[in-house]
């Protein structure tokens, strides 16, 4: 609201206007949405005003040993290179939605114009950091199984063993006769008399005859950022760690960080299935959620998880489901990632936002008007007598000019031209020739010119 002016306020035709949009915009707020459309990149959206996204990506691969990897090892750059190019090419093509929204309308857009790339693969060695997923057994409960309850999921051993447990033992081991054992995990233990009780977390049966038991805590660090600490001496990009670990079955952790991603055991499953898996994860990292409850309201009202076959009734084939497809994202989905990356500054210092791109600029030939944060890597030139109004915050990479031809206006209003990166863009050349940059100043009259309003302020600048 604060951004109309006076003389819009004292028109009773526009107070009519703003109650209106002031009713649109409280709905839309309500659901977190408001400015999410400018930024979905449509078929038609120019790639000027809804440039791809970037996002700068080093991979990192922990070995277990020199001599006994356990995981990828520098002869698996063509794995690591293919799965980035499935991923992308994911994002990329979007496909179709096959499961039906409630407003009956086929949400798409052809492509999510965001690409993870890789600009570094680095391989590390340390068999503590390649375990992420461990077991510490406490051999000294070696507890003689007396029995199991089904009904009650309860096990019961001999001894009063509750007060020795170490506080994080949350596991048991099974040993069977046969020489196999199983890991089960348990919510509760009791004394019970001379006996203990354990009250297991999945209710299960046992075939075989049981014998001893043994107490250990299972050391999940998939989501434990000390390897982001320790190896991402480039803060400005998004890592990949691929581990490992002394348990068996592929995990991943903490989609939810812009800045991090670990996969474990990714050598444990397919490659397309770990293409498919690690682009949903990487969707958690720019900012998606589950599609089982809707993010947006152009995404369907539920959607069934189990990684089962895509079709029209239950299940989607969203990239942040869980189906057997992962083709699709819904425009909402894809303008509210493009929002972040386009807005914020932890998000745009992870791309490759001041990655200046020189001789193609951006030119203004009819008066234009930005009314979304924007990510600028070109030269602007506001061509003659044109008028470019920036209303949202605006980033221009180093090495970046705004050239104001002959009677040309940049008028920022209510927004910041700025640099995120510390490095400081070219600044704005007044009446001075994009393609002759030594002309000389045109007369005064002809000047370009600034206007800066509602404490609209230009900076981050080496020379105005
Ligand atoms: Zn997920």
């Amino acid at each position: 609201m604060k951004l109309l002016n006076q003389n819009q306020l004292q028109s009773i035709a526009f107070n009519k206007l703003i109650l209106v949009l002031f009713f649109y915009c409280a709905i839309n707020a309500l659901y977190g949405q408001h400015d999410i459309e400018k930024y979905i990149p449509h078929e038609e959206s120019p790639l000027v005003t809804h440039p791809q996204i970037e996002i700068r990506t080093i991979v990192h691969v922990i070995k277990r040993s020199h001599d006994v990897a356990d995981n990828l090892t520098e002869d698996s750059l063509s794995y690591i290179t293919q799965q980035y190019d499935w991923i992308n090419s994911f994002y990329r093509d979007l496909r179709k939605p096959t499961l039906a929204t409630s407003d009956g309308v086929e949400h798409h857009i052809p492509s999510a114009r965001l690409e993870f790339k890789v600009v570094d693969i680095l391989f590390h060695v340390d068999a503590n950091d390649w375990d992420r997923m461990s077991t510490e057994e406490d051999t000294r409960h070696s507890m003689n199984f007396v029995s199991y309850n089904e009904s009650t999921s309860e096990l019961v051993v001999e001894g009063k063993w509750k007060s020795s447990l170490q506080r994080a033992e949350d596991s048991l081991k099974i040993s069977f006769k046969d020489g196999s054992h199983e890991i089960v995990r348990f919510s509760s233990v009791k004394v019970d008399g001379q006996q203990t009780v354990f009250k297991l977390i999945s209710n299960r049966s046992f075939e075989k005859e049981a014998t001893i038991i043994t107490a250990f805590k299972e050391n999940n660090r998939n989501c434990a950022t000390d390897l982001w600490d320790k190896y991402a001496t480039d803060k400005n990009a998004l890592h990949v760690f691929y581990t490992g670990s002394s348990k068996s079955g592929i995990a991943f952790g903490c989609g939810p960080q812009p800045y991090f991603l670990n996969v474990t055991n990714i050598i444990k499953g397919g490659d397309w299935a770990g293409a498919q898996l690690t682009a949903h994860e990487l969707g958690h990292t720019v900012g998606l959620s589950h599609t089982d409850r809707p993010q947006f309201d152009d995404l369907p009202k539920a959607d069934k998880f189990g990684f089962i076959d895509c079709n029209q009734s239950a299940t989607s084939n969203n990239i942040m489901g869980y189906n057997i497809c992962r083709n699709y994202l819904s425009p909402k989905q894809v303008g509210y990632v493009h929002s972040l990356y386009s807005k914020r500054k932890d998000r745009i210092l992870l791309t490759t936002a001041n990655e200046y791109i020189a001789n193609d600029p951006i030119e203004i030939w009819d008066d234009a008007i930005w009314d979304k944060a924007m990510v600028v890597k070109r030269d602007i030139v506001i061509r003659r007598g044109q008028t470019l109004k920036i209303q949202e915050q605006l980033h221009m990479a180093a090495g970046a000019t705004i050239y104001l031809e002959a009677k040309a206006q940049l008028i920022v209003d209510g927004a910041e031209v700025l640099n995120f990166f510390g490095t400081n863009w070219n600044g704005v050349k007044v009446c001075s020739s994009y393609e002759r940059s030594n002309k000389l100043p045109c007369k005064e009259k002809n000047q370009g010119q600034i206007i800066l309003r509602n404490n609209g302020n230009i900076k981050d600048i080496l020379q105005l």
